[in-house]
């Protein structure tokens, strides 16, 4: 479903992404995990077409990405994303940010587009926030939000980028357990995180990135147990 090949980006001197081969099938979920400035941003940027690249291909359902206008719009809205700061739009309700997006890019009437919304807050555990304003809500809550955000759109793959660092401790796995309950249904994810718990229970596999090469690729089990790399060895040493 989304294909990287031959990917390079450089930030001036810096190269950032150096020859990114990377494929995710349908229903696949990758989690990417790796040092900080290894370029795991940068990557998922990349793929909603946030960052340019210099050269190689990235396609999404086959189609390689717009360059700008309708199309880019378009693909904005098939990939999902949820970043680390929850950035929801401070001066709608929990409702209005969620029905935006249906309603201004997908063209949805007004009444389906909140009898959609409602379901997804409900499935993320927010309907009854629904009137409030994104203050008035826990950071946990908020990034809940953010997901029910981003699935209103109906997107094909949803990108995470470290979702859960901003939160407190005790606020993490009402996410997280958001998180698992969509790779289960199915859904097509890229997640950039740290929480060994969650590659461990929705991964079907872990890709190890350092100074913006894709060093190691396994499944969560075998990459947590026995790291081949020594840069993973490195890595997982400190944050396990
Ligand atoms: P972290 O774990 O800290 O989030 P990361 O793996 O997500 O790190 P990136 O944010 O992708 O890393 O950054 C990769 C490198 O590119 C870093 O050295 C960063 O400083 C640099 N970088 C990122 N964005 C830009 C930019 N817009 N201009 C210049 N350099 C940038
Ligand atoms: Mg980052």
């Amino acid at each position: 479903l989304v294909r990287l090949a031959g990917v390079n980006k450089h930030f001036g001197d810096l190269h950032v992404l150096q020859d990114i081969d990377l494929s995710v099938a349908r229903g696949e979920v990758v989690v990417v995990i790796g040092p900080s400035g290894s370029g795991k941003s940068t990557l998922c940027r990349a793929i909603n077409r946030l960052e340019t690249i210099d050269d190689g291909v990235i396609e999404l359902d086959g189609h390689r990405l717009p360059e700008e206008g309708k199309a880019l719009a378009q693909l904005r809205a098939d990939v999902g994303m949820v970043f680390q700061s929850f950035n929801l739009f401070a001066h709608k309700t929990i409702l209005e940010n969620v029905t935006l997006g249906p309603i201004k890019v997908r063209g949805m009437k007004s009444s389906e587009a909140k009898e959609l919304a409602m379901g997804l807050l409900e499935r993320v555990g927010v309907e009854s926030q629904a009137h409030k304003m994104p203050a008035q809500l826990s950071g946990g809550q908020q990034q809940r939000v953010a997901i029910a955000r981003a699935l209103a759109m109906q997107p094909k793959v949803m990108l995470f980028d470290e979702p859960t660092s901003a939160l407190d401790p005790e606020m993490i796995n009402e996410v997280l357990d958001v998180m698992v309950g969509l790779a289960k249904d199915g859904m097509t994810m890229i997640v950039v995180t740290h929480e060994m718990g969650f590659a461990r229970k929705a991964a079907d596999r872990v890709v190890f990135m350092a100074d913006g090469q894709i060093v190691e690729e396994a499944e969560p089990e075998v990459f947590f147990t026995n790291p081949r790399s020594e840069r993973a060895q490195e890595f997982l040493s400190k944050i396990l």
